[in-house]
């Protein structure tokens, strides 16, 4: 598969047929995933019910020891991250309460309890989403996201309702939001399950960002969340979706008038303000008040209604700024997206990215031997295109560059645990075990909750252990 092409060439996209491996029941996410060789064409996806099995038949065993449950079991540590990355404190007393609640349950008062008969309809549903709704997020890509493995976890009485974390997805049956409509919550996994593969395109993304990347951080939430709506949105003939409030919004034309009302606004004004004041206003607007998801799915269906799917996908593999432009070419002056002039040269580290994106290994090395700070002044996820780079080359499986990218961008960010981790990841397929070891326990030093860095390290010590003196 070395010869693929690369996803910054400016031929007509082609849509690659959708070949997605399903991993049976019985395979759990807890190895961690792959890294990616673009050895075998497919997206490889686990459907997960057992934390609802767990937190309700088994709740006694959990209360034993809270601690070791949100630590081990795989979709409340994603949860839990979820919280920490947020900085939303975990409401631990009313989550005691309701584990208690069910503890003082009988068996047969379990078995009814709206959890598990939610568990017992999403099994039913399982086959519907893995072979019928994942072709259908496929339809809307530039390719697919080849060598990842996510899995969906349908969990209980947690805070949030539907999270994606990295690669994987969770869903909270007990929320709400749902009013008891199993279908409106497989309808969100739709929609979360297009997060996971937008974010794996993200990183080899073709078109010049702009410098300001706390603006450009927003078109890509209006990106990745109106297309997130629209691609589930289109899916109710698989999963309607009563509960869903965005679609209500999307069949009003007096709604998606206000969302693009307020987007423009934010955008006219997005140069002018700080970062945190930025991301702020974007949060209240584009979120709380659903403007990117009502406007951004707007936007997605008029690409797809006027030109086609493929120029839908065509700007997943371009990127934000080329979906405004996509959209404003089918649309009437008054309708139009604010559009920001994009600097003429990418920014030294997204020139690294782009290079790994493209496989030119050369330029890498050009821009490697001149490793510097990104440009003074925004420092705004500064860290994203190094990590992304080293992401596309492991990827790539060209180790020994995986190896020099991420050591840079250790340099450069010593705080970073995702630096340490890609780098103990490139150093392991590298064979260079000793500091992978070492990478990885500076992860966990920084980040004592990251998903895979403890499995990996445990590998690892156990097969120098097994080595003969
Ligand atoms: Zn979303």
């Amino acid at each position: 598969m070395h010869a693929h092409p690369t996803l910054c060439s400016l031929i007509p996209m082609v849509i690659v047929p959708c070949t997605v491996a399903h991993a049976g029941p019985q395979e759990t996410a807890s190895q961690p995933a792959p890294d990616g060789p673009e050895t075998a064409a497919r997206w490889t996806i686990h459907f997960d019910i057992s934390p609802i099995d767990r937190l309700v038949i088994r709740a006694e065993e959990v209360l034993e020891d809270p601690d070791a449950f949100w630590q081990t079991d795989p979709a409340y540590h994603l949860v839990r991250s979820w919280h920490e990355w947020n900085n939303i404190p975990i409401p631990m007393r009313t989550w005691r309460t309701r584990v208690e609640a069910y503890a003082n349950m009988s068996r047969s008062e379990r078995n009814r309890s709206p959890a598990v008969r939610m568990a017992r309809k999403l099994r039913k549903q399982k086959n519907t989403l893995l072979q019928k709704a994942v072709p259908h997020i496929c339809s809307f890509l530039p390719d697919l996201p080849t060598g990842m493995t996510t899995t969906i976890y349908f969990t209980a009485e947690t805070y949030p309702r539907a999270i994606g974390v990295g690669d994987n997805v969770v869903l909270d049956v007990t929320n709400d939001y749902w009013q008891g409509s199993d279908s409106t919550l497989l309808n969100t996994a739709v929609h979360e399950l297009f997060h996971a593969a937008y974010g794996w395109h993200l990183c080899a993304q073709t078109e010049t960002p702009l410098a300001n990347a706390a603006v450009y951080a927003q078109l890509s939430t209006l990106h990745n969340e109106g297309l997130a709506t629209f691609v589930a949105y289109k899916a109710q003939h698989l999963f309607p979706a009563p509960a869903e409030q965005d679609y209500t919004l999307l069949d009003d034309p007096a709604r998606v008038r206000r969302a693009h009302k307020l987007v423009n606004r934010l955008l006219r004004e997005a140069e002018t303000l700080s970062p945190d004041k930025l991301c702020k206003d974007a949060w209240r607007i584009g979120v709380e008040q659903r403007a990117f998801y009502v406007l951004g799915a707007h936007m997605a269906r008029t690409i797809d209604e006027n030109v086609g799917r493929d120029a839908v996908a065509d700007t997943i593999a371009r990127g934000p700024r080329s979906f405004v432009s996509a959209y404003n070419n089918v649309v009437d002056e008054e309708q139009r997206v604010v559009e920001f002039q994009a600097p003429d040269q990418p920014s030294w580290p997204h020139r690294l990215r782009l290079a790994a994106a493209q496989r030119d290994y050369d330029t890498l090395r050009q821009l490697l031997a001149t490793a510097a700070l990104p440009e003074a002044g925004d420092m705004f996820a500064a860290e994203e295109p190094f990590i992304c780079a080293g992401r596309l080359l492991l990827r790539h499986e060209r180790y020994d560059l995986a190896v020099e990218v991420l050591e840079c961008t250790t340099r450069l960010f010593p705080e970073l645990a995702a630096g340490h981790y890609f780098l103990g990841e490139a150093c392991r397929h590298a064979a260079d075990a000793d500091r992978a070891v070492a990478s990885y326990r500076r992860t966990l030093e920084l980040d004592p909750g990251h998903l895979y860095a403890p499995a990996r390290l445990k590998a690892l010590e156990k097969a120098a252990s097994a080595e003969p003196e």
